[in-house]
């Protein structure tokens, strides 16, 4: 029987996680037992040789490990994923009322596949920012929320193609009795137990509520929410926290918003990575003038985001050639058209980390007759100048409210990660 102990550990990951910010809280939990520190932006950073901190900038986090030698001489190994998936989020003005109703006004998120949010026990999930700028962390109990589908008899036309208008249709219903039960700001703040007139601000997002899951004969796959990208952020803390420290400066980074385009202050087309380098360099190499591009000339980033993994019906979407199963390990994610980072070097040098640690690598192109997705990889590369590499877990239902991964690709996408953080 294989290990699936980190495919567990996946899963309790996933569930701790409903939004950004606690994807971002359950990391810095998993760091700090591990003996990781929190640093303030705001504060001046002298870390030594060997220290272990993390930084946080609202949905995104970053982690590093010095090394003992100094960034310019070294370089870094970096792993970068993203905390966000395609969701819903919850208006200023939320309380919608129609035909009886109760209902929670709500905007989609990123490019979600929003017919399987039907029919779905919901919550929501997120930050609330209180008067005087502090900030506490809320989720529902229970789960208040649904996006109910309109019964056949009353749409004949659904036969031909279902069609939902996010404006009209997806409006999550809160309430039967009009007045009678509090609103949703009412039962946010008295779950986060914080007065309501204290909530001044709120980021928060619908959140499916069935714990993941396991399911295939063999019990070996996971069904999840947000395992794009939460998947990747849990091997890259793994990896990291698992890695032997070396002379080269080791570094997480989890950024928000890739699913819309990673264009704000905590993203990846933001500064925040280049912010923490540039500081880190400032302490191992103060004299140096040339140390960033130095440093970034000899460092390599994993961008690790999920991968498609073939479908068992509609496999005449892949390339024939290239056609990555679950379980069969990472997949190196190649794109002439540069939607991926992988160049032959870096990719060559990740497939040789993971051939030192016995991992087998799979290769993912799109078809040349279907648009390609794309990473933070790309973005970081080009904002940076980083030698980059784009992989990933292979994964069913990219998008979907409950996605399909496998646990035996846990530890193999782990091992890889911890491979390069020393390689
Ligand atoms: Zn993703």
């Amino acid at each position: 029987m294989p290990d699936l102990s980190l495919g567990d550990d996946l899963r309790a990951f996933v569930d701790a996680s409903p939004s950004p910010s606690h994807a971002v809280a359950e990391l810095a939990r998993r760091l700090r037992a591990a003996g990781f520190t929190e640093l303030a932006e705001a504060d001046a950073w002298g870390p030594a040789p060997g220290a272990e901190h993390f930084v946080v900038r609202h949905g995104s986090l970053i982690a590093f490990r010095v090394g003992s030698a100094p960034l310019a001489g070294a370089g870094m190994r970096l792993v970068g994923a993203h905390t966000d998936s395609p969701t819903f989020k919850v208006r200023p003005r939320s309380d919608v009322r129609q035909a009886g109703y109760r209902l929670v006004g709500v905007e989609p998120y990123g490019g979600g596949l929003w017919h399987t949010w039907l029919d779905r026990e919901l919550t929501v999930a997120g930050r609330l920012v209180l008067r005087g700028g502090r900030q506490v962390l809320v989720r529902l109990p229970g789960a208040p929320l649904r996006l109910p589908s309109l019964a056949i008899h009353l749409d004949r036309g659904v036969r031909e193609g279902l069609t939902l208008d996010p404006q009209r249709h997806l409006v999550p219903v809160w309430s039967g009795e009009l007045d009678t039960e509090p609103g949703l700001t009412e039962a946010v703040a008295d779950a986060a137990g914080v007065a309501v007139e204290d909530v001044v601000g709120h980021d928060l997002v619908l959140a499916d509520t069935q714990p993941a899951g396991t399911t295939g004969a063999d019990g070996t796959w996971v069904a999840a929410p947000r395992l794009d990208n939460l998947a990747s952020c849990h091997a890259g803390g793994t990896a990291l926290v698992a890695a032997a420290a070396g002379e080269r400066t080791q570094v997480l980074v989890c950024n928000d918003h890739e699913e819309v385009g990673s264009g704000s202050m905590s993203g990846a087309r933001g500064s925040f990575l280049e912010d923490v380098v540039r500081r880190l360099v400032a302490v191992t190499d103060p004299a140096d003038a040339q140390a960033l591009p130095r440093t970034l000339a000899r460092s390599r980033l994993v961008s690790a985001d999920m991968a498609h993994a073939v479908h068992p019906t509609r496999y005449d979407r892949h390339e024939p050639a290239h056609q990555p199963r679950l379980g069969g390990g990472p997949v190196l994610k190649v794109n002439a058209n540069q939607a991926y980072a992988t160049d032959a070097a870096s990719g060559g040098w990740f497939s040789e980390r993971c051939a030192e640690a016995d991992v087998p690598v799979q290769h993912f192109v799109t078809r040349a007759d279907l648009p390609c997705g794309s990473t933070i990889g790309p973005l970081t590369a080009t904002r940076l100048g980083l030698p980059t590499v784009d992989i990933g877990a292979p994964m069913l239902a990219m998008h979907s409210c409950r996605e399909l991964a496998s646990a035996l690709d846990v530890p193999l996408v782990v091992d890889a990660l911890t491979a390069c953080y020393t390689g």
